[in-house]
């Protein structure tokens, strides 16, 4: 069976880069949507508690309550509440869902600064504080998101000076109607821009895994890949010259040599878009188009790297290293080594 090792070392190697720019653990949110980005909700979450962080950021209620034991603060960024929690918080998304959470709420006012995906605009923050004051909502934090923290141009700082002008606005609401507010607005690529971070928090998804990737023209970050998959040999066989492997006959093999077939396909999450050409960081090169369980490969080992970082591999399917993990299936056996 293929299976997925997690290095611990690396986790903690990444981690300790983060805490050294937020200046501190408590400061770090890791972010564990999407069954940690593909890595394993529960066995990132433990592994983090360990290492001392102790707020995560989720999508669902239902990944809320998978790592409920290991965290003092979940804030889920997706989902409306069936009642309220002593640590989750919940994201108040638009204005309209004021009136929908339950008396009592942690909430968190996600703002649009200028991403215009979701979020109350700085307009509107006057009646959204009333609304929340209203509906008898615990106010906690004030956050928005940037859409281009990761490329080059403007954009980055744009945002940047709309949310100092949300912060200012949400400050003196706040103290209007007794809140004590968190600001936050980091993701990974914004932290590692900002000269001084001096938010409340940074909420850190892919640079926790170590795939962060900056535009060249910005220092880059040294930070190392947690996650590595192996899959394993189903049969070898020695292919004559002219022998052609797999689904629509596309690879046709120029010598004779040997061929083998392992337990990793695109149902599993190996992109199909890497079919035909993926070469392996060990420069093991893949013989045709990858099959729904299994790909082959010119190799008779019986278990085969199949990537150890996954910025490479998503370069070979014209995707990103976000896309390539969370496509990796959460029934794939998971060991921290
Ligand atoms: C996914 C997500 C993050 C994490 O982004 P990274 O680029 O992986 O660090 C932070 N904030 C929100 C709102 C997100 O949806």
């Amino acid at each position: 069976m293929a299976y997925i090792t997690l290095n611990k070392n690396n986790l903690f190697y990444n981690f300790d880069i983060i805490a050294d720019k937020t200046k501190s653990k408590d400061k770090v949110a890791v972010v564990l949507k999407d069954n940690a980005y593909g890595h394993g909700l529960c066995e990132v979450a433990k592994m983090a508690q360990e290492y001392g962080i102790s707020k995560a950021v989720v999508r669902s209620h239902t990944e809320a309550e998978a790592i409920y034991e290991y965290f003092d603060y979940i804030l889920v960024l997706a989902e409306m509440p069936q009642k309220a929690d002593e640590k989750i918080h919940y994201t108040i998304n638009d204005i309209k869902l004021i009136t929908k959470f339950p008396k009592g709420t942690k909430v968190e006012l996600k703002t649009n600064s200028g991403m215009h995906r979701n979020g109350v605009e700085l307009e509107e923050l006057e009646n959204a504080f009333a609304l929340i004051k209203e509906n008898s909502l615990d106010l906690k934090g004030v956050f928005t998101h940037h859409s281009s923290a990761d490329e080059e141009g403007d954009y980055f700082s744009f945002q940047k000076q709309n949310f100092s002008l949300i912060k200012q606005k949400s400050k003196e609401l706040a103290e209007q109607y007794g809140y004590t507010l968190a600001f936050h607005s980091a993701n990974s690529a914004a932290l590692f821009r900002e000269e001084n971070f001096d938010e409340d928090m940074a909420r850190i998804g892919i640079a926790t895994y170590g795939c962060l990737e900056l535009p060249s023209s910005l220092p880059q970050i040294d930070l190392k890949p947690v996650l590595s998959i192996y899959a394993e040999k189903n049969s070898s066989r020695i292919l004559e010259e002219g022998d052609c492997v797999g689904y629509g006959a596309n690879f046709k093999s120029t010598k004779k040599q040997v061929v083998s077939n392992y337990d990793f396909g695109y149902g599993d999450g190996f992109l199909r878009a890497c079919s035909n050409i993926y070469k392996t960081p060990e420069n093991v090169s893949i013989a045709g188009k990858i099959s729904m369980d299994n790909s082959s490969f010119l190799s008779d080992k019986d278990e085969l790297l199949i990537f150890n970082d996954a910025r490479d591999i998503a370069k070979f399917a014209g995707t990103i290293s976000y896309e390539l993990l969370t496509s990796l299936k959460s029934y794939i056996p998971r060991k921290i080594v």
